[in-house]
């Protein structure tokens, strides 16, 4: 199973990968999470990629393109869930050649609606871990338990979820990503799902339809 989910940042698409991947064994691909984990083993990649990030930019296609490539190369046709790419239409046509190259094609593809008011105020009050990645909202922090270590969660506000970055990145979202949405809407696997209900309904629309 081959899923891609899409939407604005704070829609929801990682809290729902992370569910469906415990769920059915599939492999998370966030290109987020990849750019993160180079920027804290200070590779190349990753000191190129902080720059754009720290500013709620785009990284460059071709460097996007090139890491999710060898990724889903190295995956030898275990299922995964997209989370994060495409996010440009240009990204989105490197996905269509890559897949078809390898034999592969998108089993659903999910687009998590999300006012921007809504957005906003998700993205100011979330606090991600250090240590297994969670998402959860500041008030929930206390109660979160980590998936990967028994000393618990470390969690941290991304920098790029201060308010003067989450603004541009929304805006951004607007500019070059959304034009994406057009691209996948005559994909026979769409589905536009209503991200501001509770995470628990959504992840249930998606099992409904992956069923
Ligand atoms: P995310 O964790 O998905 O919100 O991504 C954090 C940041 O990583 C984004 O604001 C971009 O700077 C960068 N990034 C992640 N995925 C992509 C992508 N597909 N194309 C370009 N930049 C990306």
């Amino acid at each position: 199973m081959n899923l891609l989910f899409m939407g604005p940042p704070g829609s929801g698409k990682g809290t729902q990968s992370k569910l469906l991947c415990d769920r059915y064994s599939i492999v998370h691909l966030s290109t987020g999470d990849m750019f993160r984990e180079a920027i804290t083993n200070k590779t190349e990649v990753g000191m190129r990629a902080k720059s754009y990030m720290d500013k709620g930019e785009l990284v460059p296609d071709q460097v996007v393109i090139d890491l999710i490539r060898a990724k889903v190369t190295s995956l030898s046709g275990k299922g995964f869930i997209l989370d994060g790419f495409p996010r440009t239409v240009p990204q989105a046509i490197a996905l269509e050649d890559l897949l078809s190259g390898l034999g592969l094609k998108l089993d659903g593809v999910f687009f998590f609606d999300v006012q921007k008011e809504i957005l906003v105020n998700r993205l100011s009050a979330r606090r991600t871990c250090r240590k297994c990645n969670q998402v959860v909202s500041a008030d929930d922090v206390s109660k979160a338990k980590c998936a990967v270590n028994s000393d618990g969660c470390d969690f941290y506000q991304r920098d790029d979820d201060k308010p003067e970055v989450i603004a541009k990145r929304i805006q951004v979202y607007q500019d070059q990503t959304s034009p994406m949405i057009e691209y996948y809407k005559s994909n026979p696997n769409f589905l536009k799902i209503d991200g501001t209900q509770p995470a628990d309904q959504v992840f249930q629309v998606i099992l409904n339809k992956i069923s």
